[in-house]
């Protein structure tokens, strides 16, 4: 028996190899330009008052998706021909007919994940292996293949064509909201990359996070200048984010809290040029000087031998797998452009573009100026970290606890008083009603989420973390927040003039009004913070985390441009790069304040290494609530919140314009920053 299957196995593993290589041929682009030309042709003889210019971006944007597999070159021009909707009345009513299919597919697969993964999420008891499997299934993983099958998506693209975010920006100013459906429709099927080419970028990746979630340090093996171990024996921090914490925490320690930052940023530099021992990597054996790189074992010194590129290796090895990407992509052909103009809808030279202009900013060196004073000391380039900013409540927190452990003492109590809560921001009461009604509230298993509903009949999830005795402050402060992604997950569904353009242009816009809930959450308990600087200092620890995550995202953006410049580079010509641009980016925008020249440390972000450039979507959720800020002065929050969230999915740039009026800007956030340091400084 065991023979058997073993050969059975064998012949599998034959078999499949077949399979890919037949795959690969199947998934060939065959259509070149002579074929869509006649396509467009017989399109034009068809519908002569049409215009050429859509025609031509139908076509080239099916042909961008059409494979072998689809058919012959003849049987594409057929399609063409046979598919092109000519008369603007049938086209709208495809639309719509296509926008009712999506929001049943789409909401009924986000309903089935909701439900393989109900028992992981919340508490419903003991947990069993076979939930952890259901939660790893995805019912609609095959959707996409399906679609191109039965040729829905070639019907979509030819119809409804792709625009890049340049051309949306451009055009958009002067669409109407059906001719931004038109264009977000053109978004669902925009690539086509080989099947075999995701899986090996999702294996890459799963390494890259492998390697991330293998990187602790022993802290309490780790020795001071003076050969004194400082840390506690048994803790153990995740490079880079609780090293980074340690940092923040030890600003409160007034024995020996400088000595111990010192050393994280010792061991973060010797991390970030590799020269970190690999013995001490995810274990405990040996104690370590990072300022001399110094190893021992039992007392005696050994060698230290060098991590040696690892780190850089796995962004190359990303690198690659996403570069293999590009020749799918006929319009977004970098990943850099990808990340930008596909995922945030903003192009790299715009976002570049802002930061700068942020981190040039004099109001970051009159608040390092307010640091230093706060400090007593120079500033150390890990001040970037600086955690001084947060305000003591002038409410203790035992007093707070109290208020909402008796208002809420389970999920049921806090889904009663969503109507009651919207009311206090100045929701109608038909409005509140209507949006709590498109709520549930679920006592959660980690720290809570909002999961928001893809299709009409369903509710957003709040999902809250409530402890035996009734919901703490801090419970209730996230759960403020996350009902503010629900109630943007509501308008944004239910209000949007075409469901298809369902949601908002990107993740910070959702945190954006989070952040504006959250902000008013003792306001919602009756309260009011007594303390006249609470305001100014979280602008001014708001203004100096913007810093921080607008410098590394700096030092990301170059290092991806870097390297589709040299797209051949081994690991260790990019650890020199990545080195030497992050001196620079320090230099430019750091060292001015800070005082300091040549500091690395702005490469130490592990996001770098599994996310690729992710970072930066971190600082766009607040200039966002600092722009909605500014608004709410002079307008009223709750109507204006559900006009802005009803715009739905336009682009960053055309959604901001028709919200405030303005298209993205660091100003809002900076002229706060100088009404805080009048008052501090
Ligand atoms: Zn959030």
């Amino acid at each position: 028996m065991k023979q058997f299957l073993s050969i059975t196995f064998i012949m599998f593993l034959l078999w499949n190899c077949g399979q890919k290589t037949n795959e690969n041929s199947a998934e060939k682009m065959i259509i070149t330009e002579k074929h869509s030309e006649e396509a467009i042709k017989g399109i034009t003889e068809k519908f002569p008052e049409n215009s050429r210019q859509e025609i031509e971006k139908g076509v080239h944007h099916a042909a961008s998706l059409w494979r072998q597999s689809d058919g012959t070159e003849q049987e594409f021009v057929a399609f063409c021909t046979d598919n092109y909707i000519g008369d603007s009345n049938e086209k709208h009513a495809v639309l719509i007919k296509v926008s009712e299919y999506m929001e049943s597919l789409f909401g009924h697969f986000n309903k089935m994940t909701i439900d393989m993964k109900k028992n992981v999420d919340l508490q419903t008891g003991q947990l069993h292996a076979v939930d952890h499997m259901f939660s790893a299934y995805s019912a609609g993983a095959h959707l996409n293949n399906d679609f191109y099958g039965n040729k829905i998506a070639f019907l979509v693209a030819l119809n409804f064509p792709f625009y890049s975010t340049e051309e949306k920006n451009e055009l958009g100013e002067n669409w109407t909201e059906t001719e931004w459906a038109y264009a977000r429709m053109g978004d669902v099927f925009n690539s086509r990359v080989p099947s075999v080419l995701i899986q090996n970028s999702a294996a890459v990746s799963a390494q890259a996070d492998a390697y991330i979630a293998e990187y602790n340090i022993y802290m309490g093996n780790l020795i001071s200048k003076t050969g004194q171990p400082l840390f506690p024996e048994n803790m153990v921090l995740l490079s880079h984010w609780n090293l980074r914490d340690e940092i923040k925490a030890n600003y409160s320690n007034s024995e020996n809290g400088p000595e111990k930052q010192e050393i994280i940023y010792s061991v973060m530099q010797r991390i970030i040029d590799q020269s970190i021992p690999h013995q001490i990597i995810n274990s405990g054996e040996y104690n370590w000087n990072p300022f001399e790189n110094k190893l021992l074992k039992n007392d005696r010194q050994v060698e230290a031998e060098p991590e040696s590129d690892k780190r850089y290796q796995q962004i190359v090895n990303n690198f690659n797998a996403l570069k293999d990407f590009d020749s799918y992509h006929p319009v977004l052909n970098t990943s850099i452009k990808r990340s930008f103009s596909g995922n945030m809808q903003i192009p790299q030279e715009e976002v570049e573009a802002l930061f700068h202009e942020f981190l040039s900013a004099p109001q970051l060196k009159q608040t390092g100026e307010i640091i230093k004073k706060r400090l007593g000391r120079d500033l150390q380039p890990w001040d970037i970290w600086y955690d001084g900013f947060k305000a003591r409540s002038s409410m203790p927190e035992e007093k707070l606890n109290a208020i909402t452990q008796d208002r809420y003492p389970d999920a049921k109590a806090l889904e009663n008083d969503l109507e009651n809560i919207l009311k206090k921001l100045g929701f109608e009461n038909e409005k509140a009603r209507y949006l709590a009604s498109n709520i549930a509230v679920d006592p959660a298993r980690g720290s809570g989420h909002a999961w928001g509903a893809s299709m009409k009949e369903e509710k957003a999830r709040l999902r809250t973390r409530i402890p035996e005795g009734g919901m703490d402050y801090k419970g209730y402060n996230i759960a403020i927040h996350e009902f503010g992604h629900n109630v943007e997950q509501t308008i944004s569904l239910h209000e949007v003039p075409y469901y298809i353009m369902n949601g908002v242009p990107n993740t910070a816009f959702t945190e954006a009004l989070a952040f504006v809930f959250q902000e008013r959450d003792l306001m919602l308990l009756d309260m009011k913070d007594e303390n006249p600087d609470a305001e100014y200092l979280k602008t001014l620890d708001i203004l100096w985390s913007v810093y921080e995550i607008m410098g590394v995202s700096m030092v990301d953006m170059q290092m991806w441009q870097w390297m589709y410049n040299n797209p051949d580079c081994t690991a260790e010509e990019l650890k020199n790069a990545t080195l030497e641009i992050s001196k620079n980016v320090w230099n430019e925008y750091f060292a001015p304040v800070f005082d300091i020249q040549e500091q690395t440390i702005l490469a130490i972000y592990s996001h770098m290494i599994n996310s690729p450039m992710y970072l930066p979507n971190y600082a766009f959720g607040h200039l966002i609530h600092f722009q909605l800020e500014e608004h709410f002065k002079t307008q009223p929050l709750a109507s204006e919140v559900e006009r802005i969230f009803a715009l739905g999915q336009l682009t960053p740039r055309e959604w901001m314009i028709k919200a405030v009026g303005t298209p993205l800007s660091n100003q809002p956030i900076l002229n706060a920053a100088t009404e805080a340091i009048d008052h501090l400084l």
